[in-house]
């Protein structure tokens, strides 16, 4: 099949990548130049474990293209995703512009029968306006069809070839039929499409979001309980984990949760439910229980080194939202940073992906190390803030020697109290005894 994919961020470029890896003829359309002039070079503008080498064997093969050529993408192709972002806007809810605008850009250039597909999480309705902008703008026919993405980043490429489900809103036949063909090679083991009507799909994306952010606001506020009644939050999420009802994932004490999906998603599903006076007070909850969490380290390094921070040196390990991506988007790592310059305090950050992302936010005004240990010289306290496979088990005696003082604030509880103790750390971490 001849596919178009419009915008080649996190979802577009690895949708672009698995199709194309699936023998479709896929041309990437990004509105960005520098990233399509790079992607054309074969440099991959984002880190995704797995995506680099699928991109360029795609490309070699002549199955994989870039383009900011929307009209020559359009028309050469039988289906086009639209994978462009749809922020946050001011009151909460999620902003169309670039989806419509896309879809406009789209409509131009519509010559046959075409699926235009929304791949973008966007609220329940916008496929009926999606169809309205085109409409207006061509004669042809063509169906407007609700296929959110459920990737997660870190695992993207994985969780896009082997998905959990795929779902399909469509509201005719014939674009249901094309979807299914197109999805096929990827449900070979068993048929994980799940068809329903497009507001359905649309809010599904929504609800999936929001229960996995629950999950996680749920164990941490449970966390901070622990640490008030002396309690254990590792033993207690491992006694309720066992629970089959209850499961294992998204159950991890952290900082909050971040990233470029969980907090605008909560706030337009809230949005949602205040545009049609319906209360969601699970959802109100969970955001308002994140915002309190991602407060919870700064309140502990204000507990132990009070309101001014100034000639204190902080080493901040992590930066992306979780391990595994270059992402820092609504990262509670930035919180913290926040936090620590408002206090006046010096900051040293280490990220083994996301350190080009953070200059462009700070630039100057903190320092980066190329490798953890070295972050730590001079420091009065280490913040672990991503949860990164080499910050698990790393060297202590040389972290002890390197360090200023030997603190830690744990804000992934990667490391226990008492063998943090033995080492001669003083460690405060998240609900743990
Ligand atoms: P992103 O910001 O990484 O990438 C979007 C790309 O679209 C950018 O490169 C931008 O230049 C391009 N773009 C914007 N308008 C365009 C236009 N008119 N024509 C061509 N290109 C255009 O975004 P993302 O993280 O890939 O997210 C895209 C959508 O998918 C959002 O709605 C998001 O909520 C949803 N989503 C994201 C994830 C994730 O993990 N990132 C997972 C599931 C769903």
């Amino acid at each position: 099949m001849n596919i178009a994919v419009i915008g080649t961020g996190y979802v577009g470029l690895v949708a672009g990548a698995c199709f194309a890896e699936t023998g479709n003829y896929v041309i990437c359309v990004d509105i960005n130049k520098d990233r399509v002039n790079k992607l054309k070079k074969g440099i991959i503008p984002i880190f995704e474990p797995g995506l680099e080498s699928l991109v360029k064997s795609n490309v070699e093969a002549k199955r994989l293209n870039f383009t900011f050529d929307t009209s020559k993408a359009v028309a050469q192709s039988q289906i086009v995703f639209l994978a462009v972002p749809t922020p946050m806007d001011e009151d909460g809810s999620a902003d169309l512009y670039h989806v419509l605008n896309a879809a406009a850009e789209v409509a131009e250039s519509i010559n046959e029968y075409k699926v235009i597909v929304n791949k973008s999480t966007v609220p329940v309705g916008t496929a009926g306006k999606v169809k309205e902008v085109i409409s207006k703008i061509t004669d042809h026919p063509f169906d407007v069809v609700s296929n959110p993405e459920f990737l997660k980043e870190g695992n993207a490429v994985e969780d896009f070839m082997k998905p959990d489900r795929i779902i399909i809103g469509c509201d005719t036949p014939r674009s249901e039929a094309i979807m299914v063909e197109l999805y096929g090679p990827f449900v070979r083991k068993r048929n994980r499409i799940i068809s329903m009507r497009t507001t359905s799909a649309e809010l599904t994306k929504y609800v999936a979001n929001a229960f996995l952010a629950t999950k996680i606001s749920f164990i941490n506020e449970i966390a901070r309980l622990c640490e008030k009644v002396g309690a254990d939050i590792e033993e207690v999420r491992s006694g309720i984990s066992s629970d089959s009802r209850i499961g294992s994932s998204f159950l991890f004490p952290s900082m909050g949760f971040g990233g470029s999906c969980f907090p605008k998603d909560l706030r337009a599903l809230n949005f949602m439910g205040i545009k049609k006076e319906q209360d969601l007070l699970v959802v109100q909850a969970t955001i308002e229980a994140n915002k309190l969490q991602k407060q919870f380290i700064p309140g502990k390094i204000r507990e132990r080194f009070g309101e001014n921070l100034k000639k204190l040196r902080f080493a901040v390990w992590g930066l992306a939202f979780k391990a595994r991506t270059d992402d820092i988007r609504e990262s509670p790592a930035l919180t913290l940073i926040d936090f620590l310059l408002e206090g006046g305090a010096e900051v040293n950050a280490y990220d083994p992906q996301a350190m080009k992302l953070t200059e462009e936010v700070y630039g100057n005004r903190i320092e980066y190390s190329s490798e953890y240990y070295s972050s730590l010289v001079g420091a009065d306290a280490l913040i672990v803030a991503t949860e990164w496979n080499e910050f698990r088990l790393p060297d202590f005696p040389r972290m002890h020697r390197i360090m200023r003082k030997p603190i830690i604030f744990d804000g992934r509880n990667l490391f226990k109290p008492q063998p943090m103790k033995e080492a001669g750390f003083e460690y405060f971490s998240i609900g743990q005894l």
